[in-house]
């Protein structure tokens, strides 16, 4: 069997990457998955998300780089300086993963963030083409709203927690504000 083209996946949780995961491996991508995710908060909010990516990643066989880090000040510093804070906390996250992905020698880099149709896809193509400026790597966008509902239901059907936020804290807070 002929290897895939070597691709970084920032993986954001289990529920997202499962449809990601399969499409990309469809598409010839040999993934490899990247935790790298500051914004979550708080630490076990974290923590319960990335069990969950875990254990996904090692039922089905997926390569899982972890970032073991949790900057949490310095990530509520970029946060709250910014005026757009979802543009900073995409740009975080992809360049990280940009640079990951030319440190290991992976010449392209994808994301699950697509996936949800909470998010803003035109921020997150500016982000991954900036991270791509800067490190060299080809960035690969699909747009996997569609399969939104796919994945959640493939997440229910597999037990897995899912998420009742999108990670920071003015996120959680925010699903509070939304139903008042
Ligand atoms: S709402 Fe989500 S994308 Fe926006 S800053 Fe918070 S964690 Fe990041």
């Amino acid at each position: 069997m002929t290897a895939g083209k070597p691709l970084l996946l920032h993986a954001c949780c289990g529920p997202c990457i499962t449809v990601v995961h399969r499409e990309l491996t469809r598409e010839g991508f040999d993934v490899t998955a990247y935790f790298y995710n500051p914004n979550i908060h708080p630490w076990k909010e974290r923590e319960r998300r990335l069990e969950t990516l875990t254990r996904y990643a090692s039922d089905m066989g997926i390569p899982l780089e972890v970032d073991g880090e949790y900057p949490l000040e310095e990530n509520l510093r970029l946060l709250l300086g910014s005026a757009d804070r979802c543009s900073a906390c995409f740009s975080d996250r992809l360049e990280a993963t940009a640079r990951m992905a030319s440190g290991m020698g992976i010449g392209s880099f994808s994301t699950t963030l697509t996936v949800s149709p909470y998010q803003d896809l035109s921020r997150i193509i500016r982000a991954g083409e900036n991270a791509r400026d800067k490190w060299g790597v080809e960035f690969i966008f699909r747009d996997y709203t569609p399969l939104y509902r796919e994945s959640v239901r493939l997440s229910r059907e597999a037990g897995m927690y899912r998420q009742p936020y999108c990670g920071c804290i003015f996120s959680e807070r925010d699903r509070y504000l939304r139903r008042r």
